[in-house]
């Protein structure tokens, strides 16, 4: 069955041998792109009319942290009347996620996924690490394996309290690991004082990729430290945060490894931005995600980061989207989302406006009319 999408005002593709057409509309067939074109829309059987407004590519949040259970507004909040952040609070998630039952976790992860949905994100990464034993994280990865493809192992989030770190190491590498790894696809370590060094960041992506798992990172969030580096050393698909950048590191990032900002974290724990010019004037490949979750982060607001990448990261606002879409599909090492063309999944949003501009110009506004996953009104 073929589907027509037509009268799009603004048509982005990210292909760039097409750009940005006008007047233009969309052909599916079976869940793909067939065509993306302007003038005329051939007939097909059946019609979606855009309205004349723009349409975009499904955002790619290629970083959530979304099953777990309890929030911590009251830290928020604190934070918020002057208490710093710490990366110690993530244990106050472990002990409400552990009380959870599988169903309770199935219904909240559900619940933020269907949010990030009318969000317009219409791929979700998700990781585990608020599990820290190996039950609890081998449940968590088998629970978000549910809700998409793109499940991450982070055994290695934050050392257990009361746990000697060296051993728990030991514990995420070997029977964890052998666990969570046939429900994942990505490794991930936090690399920051207060969490894990680069010699167990190291072991622990070493034993990922022993395994067969792809690379990501969680680094620089904080302060300076060796994560960029190292991320980029082993062939990471990702560096996430990329909040404090020596020119070594922004240096580094201008190879294979996509830096990836995460705005709204800086937002909430009210840290500087990442000099995103910086790195993007380096030549490096730029994602943005939301990083949902309960303690630095929790929006599933693609909107809200692009807002404040244009303003505070002083991306313009076609970086800013390029990035929270083909940017984010390139932090997942996928060729099929993120853009729109003959060949793509039919992953894309019609927005409440003429023109994406209007997601940052109208900050807070919900102007996501609809979200499509593989053709498929979500
Ligand atoms: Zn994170």
């Amino acid at each position: 069955m073929t589907t027509v999408v037509s009268d799009i005002g603004l048509l982005v593709t990210n292909d760039p041998a097409v750009g940005e057409l006008r007047d233009a509309h969309l052909v599916i067939d079976g869940g793909n792109v067939v065509e993306a074109g302007s003038g005329i829309a051939p007939a097909a059987d059946d019609r979606v009319d855009a309205g004349g407004r723009c349409v975009i590519p499904g955002f790619v949040d290629s970083h959530t942290h979304l099953v777990f259970a309890g929030d911590r507004a009251a830290e928020f909040a604190a934070r918020m009347a002057g208490s710093p952040y710490a990366a110690g609070g993530i244990n106050v998630t472990i002990a409400a996620t552990r009380a959870a039952t599988d169903a309770e976790l199935r219904a909240l992860a559900a619940a933020r996924l269907a949010e990030a949905r009318r969000a317009g994100i219409t791929t979700t990464e998700i990781k585990s690490g608020y599990g820290a034993t190996v039950g609890d994280e081998a449940r968590l990865v088998r629970l978000a394996a549910e809700l998409t493809p793109e499940v991450t192992f982070l055994g290695a989030h934050v050392v257990p309290e009361g746990e000697d770190a060296d051993a728990y190491v030991e514990l995420v590498c070997g029977e964890m690991l052998a666990a969570a790894a046939p429900h994942c696809r990505w490794i991930d370590a936090f690399c920051e004082s207060g969490a894990f060094d680069e010699d167990q960041c190291r072991t622990v992506l070493e034993a990922g990729l022993g395994v067969g798992l792809g690379l990501r990172l969680h680094a620089n969030q904080l302060g300076y430290g060796p994560g960029v580096q190292l991320a980029v050393e082993l062939g990471c698909a990702s560096a996430d945060h990329c909040a404090y950048l020596t020119d070594d590191d922004v240096d580094a990032l201008a190879g294979d490894t996509v830096a990836t900002f995460l705005p709204a974290t800086d937002f909430s724990t009210r840290q500087p931005y990442p000099d995103a010019r910086r790195v993007i004037d380096a030549g490096a490949t730029v994602a943005l995600a939301t990083n949902c979750n309960p303690g630095s982060s929790y929006t599933t607001s693609m909107s809200f980061v692009l807002a404040l990448a244009v303003r505070d990261l002083r991306m313009t606002a076609t970086e800013a989207l390029t990035a929270a879409t083909l940017g984010g599909a390139q932090a997942l090492q996928r060729d099929d989302i993120g853009w729109l063309g003959p060949g793509s999944r039919a992953d894309f949003v019609v927005l409440d406006a003429p023109s994406y501009d209007h997601l940052v110009y109208r900050p807070g506004v919900p102007l996501i009319a609809a979200t499509y996953v593989a053709g498929t009104r979500a």
